[in-house]
């Protein structure tokens, strides 16, 4: 009896050492893409050959949406004067999910606000402030409602003088085609950087929730405030604090509100969403960065089939998190008295 105990602790002792060397080690490529460095982490089998296809995939989207790009879909369009644009199969499913989450929104996410974003210089790092009048103009031209597409040609038109730019959801789809990709090549464990868009598949390889830190916006050297435990989720922040310049004591940041073609200004310093869908999640940082506290709130009641949850970290630097999140997501340790609020759906 007692050498049948002993046999069977020693028995579990090997096992669990076997476990522990069975440990896989993770592969990891480093990628330039998007305007921004991503970091592909993945374990086990066929993990090398599912990242090296993951920054194939990459590239070639890239090369279908870059603005910057001469000979992109994106350029094509909007220097198409009203013409319309035949686009690529990789841009057209791409293009009709952001006009869709445009209409969700109500228009705080809107595509077409790229003449804007051109304006105050985000694109090129020459930053200016337009003046009202200009800044009129722009916001004007802001209305992904105007853009036509047809689906069986994946034809789209823009009018004259909009300019379109899939730059807010561009890092959370690439995220979420990616995680499909992994998980049909059997991958069961990794990790996606994309520059500031984490896109998680599985869970950590012991089988334990991934945990992504929520940056605080008002550190200088990007010290986590919180972070979120999940499985196969998506975690997306937009902030300000991202890319920005100042002028004459003002700061200036690159999300911008599409009534009136300036940074969006709505006591939100960064917005974070969680859901399955790297897309949804992207659409949405950018959006309740623009909505603020209570737009957000009403999104998230209205729109229960988004599926998502979302933190805010408002400028005061208190916390709203939703309901959803509520067992998820944990305070840094030396953070332990900001005020946190959990919006539920009573
Ligand atoms: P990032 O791409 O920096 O992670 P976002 O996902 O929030 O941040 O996207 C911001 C980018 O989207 C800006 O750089 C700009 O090109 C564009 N943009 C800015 N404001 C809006 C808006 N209200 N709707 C859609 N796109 C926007
Ligand atoms: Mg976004």
């Amino acid at each position: 009896m007692r050498r049948t105990r002993i046999f069977a602790v020693f028995l579990t002792i090997l096992l669990l050492c076997a476990g522990c060397s069975r440990q896989p080690e993770p592969v990891q490529r480093q990628v330039f893409a998007m305007d921004t460095f991503m970091t592909l982490t993945a374990y086990g089998d066929g993990a090398a050959q599912a990242l090296a296809d993951a920054e194939g995939y990459l590239t070639v989207l890239e090369d279908a949406i870059s603005v910057t790009q001469p000979d992109s879909d994106l350029s094509a369009l909007n220097q198409a004067q009203g013409s319309p644009v035949q686009v690529s199969e990789e841009t057209f499913p791409l293009l009709l999910a952001a006009l869709s989450l445009c209409g969700d929104t109500g228009g705080a996410l809107d595509i077409t606000a790229y003449a804007a974003v051109r304006a105050w210089g985000f694109t090129t790092g020459e930053y200016r402030v337009p003046d009202p009048q200009e800044l009129a103009q722009l916001a004007a031209q802001i209305d992904y409602s105007a853009v036509q597409v047809e689906a069986v040609s994946r034809t789209v038109t823009l009018p004259d003088g909009m300019a379109m730019d899939l730059g807010a959801v561009a890092k959370g789809w690439a995220g979420a085609q990616l995680h499909a990709q992994l998980e049909q090549a059997g991958v069961t464990s990794a990790i996606l950087s994309l520059g500031g868009n984490i896109q998680t598949v599985g869970s950590k390889p012991d089988g334990s929730p991934w945990r992504v830190g929520i940056q605080d916006p008002a550190s200088d050297q990007g010290a986590c405030l919180a972070s979120v435990a999940v499985r196969d989720m998506a975690v997306v922040t937009s902030g300000g604090y991202e890319r920005y310049f100042q002028q004459d004591g003002v700061t200036y940041w690159h999300i911008l509100d599409p009534d009136t073609a300036a940074p969006a200004r709505s006591g939100v310093a960064s917005a974070t969403i969680v859901g399955p869908d790297g897309t949804t999640c992207d659409a949405l940082s950018t959006a309740l960065f623009v909505l603020g506290a209570q737009g957000a709130e009403q999104l998230w009641r209205d729109h229960p089939e988004l599926n998502f949850d979302y933190v805010l970290v408002l400028e005061d630097g208190s916390i709203h998190i939703t309901q959803g999140l509520e067992n998820a997501f944990t305070l840094a340790q030396d953070d332990t008295d900001r005020k946190v609020t959990v919006i539920s759906h009573e």
